[in-house]
This record gives structure tokens, C-alpha cells and sequence, in this order.
């Protein structure tokens, strides 16, 4: 479908139909401040791999040698109805604003990891074994990058919804956010059919980074939702090779 006609036919449904909260059914947002700010934020961590529990969602020791990031922080559950919802209305129905206002739960799941993490200014890299958030003690020297969508599927949506709630996010911190320089190659099958080392296999080499060097940067990888973290991986093998010097990935929920 045309990016105009869809616009149109948005504009049709907001007058016939208009946007309620997807909370509490009110008028006028997606997702209104009182049902955004109920949703909880996630308090227990989970290593991404073997689900053992991990501050702040780093990889656990044993897991970590083998990963690209240093861990995947989630700011919700998958399972909260608003959050499913939020989502689904993101991707499916085509409402890129909804991505705005779950940008905002990534906010402050940063701002509690900044909260816990030491305050010690330019140690920020730290070694193995370190608390984990050290990466989130100083913001300076952070780029946000949104996982890309393939062109195809891109051209589909009409939107990307990482690039979404990594704009909203980028804007509240006053972060840079380059959304144009990770770029997704190959056309992969979709994910969700896809066995966990399928997954892995799917996405080799998919990712590549176009931009200029990373050397000494620290990325936060964007996403809406993860699920076994191979994609966000596959990004953290090219970001890694570009230079990047810590990552980290972000999202609303995994499932
Ligand atoms: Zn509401
Ligand atoms: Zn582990």
C-alpha cells in the first residue's frame, strides 16, 4: 500500500474511530500517562541466554565469551496486556506513534540501570567481573541504533518501529541516534518460524555497518522485542567489527 493512501485511510479511521488508550479506553492517546506509567518495569534480570538471574540483564560469565553484547536490558514484561497490545498496535496496525510513547518505558529502565550503576567517570568500560551497568554510569560517548528492517519489509511497513522508539528514546536523553548506517543485507525468513539455532544460522552475516568507525563508542541496540537475541547479536557482530567498544541491547520486551 501506498505511504500517502495508508496516511489517508489513517486520517479516515482517526475521525470515524477515534485513537483510545489502549489501558483504559480514553480519548485521545495510545497509551494514556496514567496507563503508561502503571506499567511495571522489569525488576528481576535474566542472563539472555541461560535465564539465570544477572544484574541489569548481562550476560552471566559463562555465557558472555560466546555473546557480541554485554547484555540485553528489557524494560517490560511481554505479558502485561498493555504491553502486547502497545506492540501489536505498533507493528501490525501500522501506528508508528505508539512507538513515541513505549520509547518512554525505555527511558526509564535506562534511568534505574544509570540509578545502580557506579558512578565512577571514565571507568566506564570495566573488565569481566565488574558490576555489569557500568556501561550506563556516563552517557557521554553513547549512540543509539535502532535494529534495521530489511528494504523490503521496510517498504511493507512504511515504518521501522526500532527506528521509532530509538528516536523518541534518543530525544528524551539527548543522545545521538544514527538510524541509517546498520543496514540489514540479506532478506532473512521471518524469525518466529524459526528454531533457535536456525535463528542464529538465518541471520549470519545479515548486518553490516556502513558508517564511519565506532572505535571507543558504546552502542545501545534498539528493538521492540527480543526473543532469543539473535538478531540483536548479529547486529552486535557488526557493530563489534566496526569497532564499537561496548554494546548493549534495549528493548520494550522480550517474549
Ligand atoms: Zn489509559
Ligand atoms: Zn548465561
Amino acid at each position: 500500500m501506498k505511504l500517502e493512501i495508508r496516511n489517508l485511510i489513517h486520517v479516515i479511521l482517526d475521525t470515524v474511530f477515534p485513537i483510545q488508550c489502549l489501558g483504559c479506553k480514553s480519548e485521545g492517546a495510545w497509551l494514556c500517562e496514567k496507563c503508561l506509567r502503571a506499567i511495571p518495569l522489569k525488576e528481576i534480570d535474566h542472563c539472555p541466554q541461560c535465564k539465570q538471574h544477572s544484574a541489569g540483564g548481562a550476560y552471566c560469565e559463562h555465557c558472555r565469551p560466546q555473546s557480541f553484547l554485554e547484555g540485553i536490558a528489557v524494560a517490560a514484561d511481554y505479558h502485561n496486556p498493555v504491553v502486547t497490545q502497545a506492540i501489536k498496535t505498533l507493528k501490525y496496525r501500522f501506528m508508528p506513534d505508539v512507538g513515541a510513547q513505549l520509547s518512554r518505558l525505555l527511558v526509564w529502565r535506562v534511568q534505574d540501570l544509570a540509578r545502580r550503576a557506579p558512578q565512577s567517570a571514565g571507568h566506564w568500560l570495566g573488565t569481566a567481573g565488574e558490576a555489569p551497568f557500568s556501561f550506563f554510569g556516563s552517557f557521554s560517548n553513547i549512540v543509539v541504533i535502532p535494529v534495521p528492517l530489511h528494504p523490503r519489509r521496510l517498504r511493507w511497513r512504511g515504518f521501522n518501529q526500532a527506528t521509532q522508539l530509538a528516536r523518541g528514546f534518543a530525544e528524551e536523553l539527548q543522545l545521538p541516534c544514527n538510524d541509517i548506517d546498520l543496514r540489514r543485507v540479506h532478506h532473512t525468513k521471518s524469525q518466529a518460524q524459526l528454531h533457535a539455532s536456525e535463528r542464529k544460522r538465518n541471520l549470519q552475516n545479515s548486518f553490516v555497518w556502513r558508517g564511519g568507525d565506532l572505535a571507543g563508542r558504546k552502542i545501545l541496540l534498539i528493538d521492540d522485542v527480543a526473543t532469543t537475541g539473535a538478531t540483536l547479536q548479529a547486529c552486535g557482530q557488526a557493530l563489534q567489527a566496526a569497532g564499537a567498544a561496548a554494546i548493549w541491547g534495549l528493548v520494550v520486551a522480550q517474549n
